[in-house]
């Protein structure tokens, strides 16, 4: 199914109609990947729509940037301002904003000068793994690509040539049925999945990949843990083997896009119950909760629009 497009996007200073956004096809992003992104989510609280990190989601789009060497004209107040501006815009019929900063039309070559486009975009998200995931949970696979190794393309930078990667990942398991994919790093040990991070419980404890894993260092990843810390579970960062996988007692992705979604099986092996745990419903309470009141928001995580 088509995706409905909204109306506005804000595209290089200004909202304009969303069919008016256009670039020429030899921008150097499109041949060579050079955009970096955010994915961010806006809630219906009761205190009216909020947006959850949008400035620490904005702070790790100038990270990307930096690390390419990709300068972006504005300030990350503007880009924040942008962010409300789109929504509004578009009556808050969206749930889902997309910041991207890209390398333009202005030279051919790898290191061409170009000057940087942005564009703020929005839609409707809704439940990106499919319906009914986040009570049921998925089965995922182990995919056969694996990340990138250190030094080489970084996973710290969310950046649009990364998610080639991702691509290989998620359409693999797609066509053998899955309903996610889980890459291996370089090293043979556990990463993430092809656009979320991973948790896994073992003895009530969260056990997740460190970013040395070729991961992306998830903001959602981030809340969990201090949600999880702030209700008194204990979090480890490790190094973790593929058949942990199979032996935790229970398991689940993470990512804006995902939010928090169980994992009933891998490669065929049920997990633990087969359906969501006490922890994960635990987590699934808690951070749900920080958009209906239920959660206090301690850090002060959802900006007003
Ligand atoms: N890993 C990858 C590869 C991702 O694309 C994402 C989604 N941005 C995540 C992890 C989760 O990151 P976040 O919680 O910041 O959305």
């Amino acid at each position: 199914m088509a995706q409905p497009y909204p109306e506005k996007i804000w595209h290089n200073g200004s909202i304009k109609p969303w069919a008016e956004a256009t670039t020429h096809v030899m921008a150097h992003a499109l041949h060579y990947g050079s955009s970096v992104f955010e994915g961010i989510r806006c809630y219906q609280t009761p205190e009216g729509p909020a947006i959850f990190r949008l400035s620490d989601h904005n702070r790790r789009l100038f990270a990307s940037a930096k690390i390419y060497d990709m300068a972006i004209p504005y300030s990350l107040d503007e880009i924040n301002a942008a962010c409300r501006e789109v929504l509004r815009a578009n009556d808050f019929s969206t749930d889902y904003l997309r910041p991207v900063a890209f390398r333009g039309l202005g030279g051919f070559g790898l290191s061409a000068d170009t000057p940087t486009d942005v564009a703020v975009a929005t839609w409707k998200m809704g439940q990106y793994l499919g319906a009914g995931v986040l009570e049921e949970g998925i089965d995922a696979c182990v995919s056969s690509w694996q990340r990138f190794a250190p030094n080489t393309i970084p996973a710290g930078a969310k950046a649009g040539g990364n998610y080639l990667s991702g691509q290989l990942v998620a359409r693999e398991a797609r066509r053998l049925g899955f309903g996610e994919g889980i890459a291996l790093a370089s090293t043979g040990l556990l990463s993430e999945g092809a656009g979320e991070n991973l948790f896994l419980v073992f003895d009530g404890a969260l056990h997740t990949t460190p970013v040395s894993a070729a991961l992306l260092n998830g903001i959602t990843r981030n809340s969990i843990i201090a949600l999880a810390r702030d209700a008194g579970i204990e979090v480890i960062e490790r190094d973790l083997p593929r058949e942990y996988l199979y032996l935790c007692e229970e398991l689940f992705m993470c990512g804006t896009a995902a939010e928090i979604t169980p994992i009933r099986s891998v490669d065929g092996r049920q997990v633990g119950a087969g359906r969501a745990g006490p922890v994960t419903q635990q987590l699934q309470r808690l951070f749900f909760g920080l958009f209906d009141g239920t959660t206090p928001d301690r850090h002060g995580w959802l900006e007003p629009v």
